[in-house]
């Protein structure tokens, strides 16, 4: 039997806290819900949505 030393998240799952830039909506959302771009130049980053002001949001992504 695997024994579990550590319990991890699968990587969509892991849940971020975002601030809105534009309307300061405090917002929560997982992985899967982001669009992940990869920048070789830039990092990675994920995009999503404000859902009250629907503003484009960024934030770092670390694989
Ligand atoms: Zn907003």
């Amino acid at each position: 039997m695997v024994e579990i030393i550590k319990r991890g998240q699968p990587k969509g799952e892991r849940v971020h806290d975002i601030t809105c830039r534009y309307c300061d909506s405090e917002l929560r959302f997982r992985e899967h819900e982001a669009k992940i771009t990869h920048d070789q130049r830039e990092g990675d980053f994920m995009t999503i949505t404000c859902p009250v002001c629907k503003g484009s949001l960024t934030k770092v992504y670390h694989p």
